[in-house]
């Protein structure tokens, strides 16, 4: 099997901020056998192991990656009665456009979000208060720890909001995944579509170098969290009462960042949850950013935020 690994590649370009520093090692794995392949390549060399999906949910450091990325682009996918097969690669729009053709309902909310259904699964995404782990029956699985292909259900996946098993341990890398939606209604699937396109673009726009919310919301009913303090000092907080979290945006929206620039990274003026690099920022910059906002909010509300975003290559 020619694995085709390239040295010093700049991972700038396979991420949505375009932002970070050279991969010591670098290849592309468009199957599953070339993607253990190349597992077990790092692993002889005992070399960590990168697993990159769109690079969309992701912060690279300056100084790269020293050890070897995989650009997982592993593209088949079948859609059998109300289930996906998909392997981790995919696109995530494009297995929710083509299972609007199959009048499946389940996955319109995910309309707008880049990357793959690996990367996806990895961080549980979601919005309008959904996510996909609703949607997630099986993946197949390698351990890089042992060496084997592993089947997590649902259950074994770990899912919390934003979170999984697979995020806590990188050692796990999402090879395919089984995914059941159900019946629905042709045109009412294609209007949710519009609408969660239509919502997104007026939340955050399009077009810009982000990797979308860069912050956690925040869990009510977190220890640190005072709602009366909170709901006194920001009324307007109270429209999140309903929900089991209320928007970071908001928060730093109330400390009047948006529009805060650092070099090139910038708080979204549309977006307060939102860094962009406006057009040469570095990680340095974003990372200073992410701190600053921090320190006020904490400083400010005792509110301790946590990334959304994953950090690649920092010590
Ligand atoms: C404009 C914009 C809007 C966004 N809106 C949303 C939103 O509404 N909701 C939301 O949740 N997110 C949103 N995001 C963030 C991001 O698009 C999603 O989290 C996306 O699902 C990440 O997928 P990816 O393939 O790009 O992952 P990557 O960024 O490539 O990787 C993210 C993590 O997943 C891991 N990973 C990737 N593939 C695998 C695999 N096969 N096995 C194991 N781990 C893997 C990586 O190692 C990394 O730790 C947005 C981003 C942007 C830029």
């Amino acid at each position: 099997m020619n694995l085709n690994i390239q040295e010093n590649v700049i991972l700038a370009p396979f991420t949505t901020f375009k932002i970070g520093g050279p991969a010591r090692f670098f290849s592309v794995s468009s199957s599953e056998d070339e993607l253990i392949g190349l597992i077990k390549w790092a692993k002889e060399k005992k070399l960590p192991v990168f697993a990159l999906g769109g690079g969309s949910n992701i912060l690279v450091s300056d100084k790269g990656f020293d050890g070897l990325v995989i650009k997982i682009q592993n593209p088949k996918y079948e859609i059998k009665n109300l289930n996906i097969f998909t392997e981790a690669g995919v696109p995530f729009a494009k297995l929710i456009f083509e299972s609007a053709k199959s009048e499946l309902t389940g996955l319109e909310w995910g309309a707008g979000i880049p990357g793959t259904i690996g990367g996806a699964t990895n961080g549980n995404a979601g919005a309008f208060g959904e996510d996909i782990s609703a949607s997630i029956e099986k993946a197949r699985v390698f351990d890089v720890k042992d060496f084997s292909v592993k089947e997590f259900n649902n259950k074994m996946c770990g899912f919390q909001y934003r979170d999984s098993v697979f995020k806590k341990n990188p050692d796990l890398i999402i090879l395919s995944l089984v995914l059941k939606l159900q019946k629905g209604n042709a045109g009412e699937i294609n209007e949710s579509i519009k609408d969660a396109l239509k919502q997104r673009n007026e939340s955050h726009g399009a077009g810009v170098k982000s990797a979308g919310c860069v912050f956690k919301n925040i869990p009510w009913g977190r220890k640190d969290i005072d709602k009366d303090y909170l709901t006194g000092a920001l009324p307007d907080l109270k429209k999140y009462g309903h929900f089991p979290r209320f928007s970071a945006g908001f928060i730093i929206d109330s400390l009047g960042l948006r529009g805060k620039k650092l070099g090139d990274a910038m708080v979204l003026e549309k977006h307060a949850n939102f860094i962009v690099n406006l057009e040469k920022a570095k990680a340095e910059h974003i990372i200073m950013l992410i701190g600053l906002i921090k320190e006020r909010v904490d400083h400010k509300y005792g509110i301790k935020l946590e990334e959304e975003i994953q950090l690649v290559g920092f010590d």
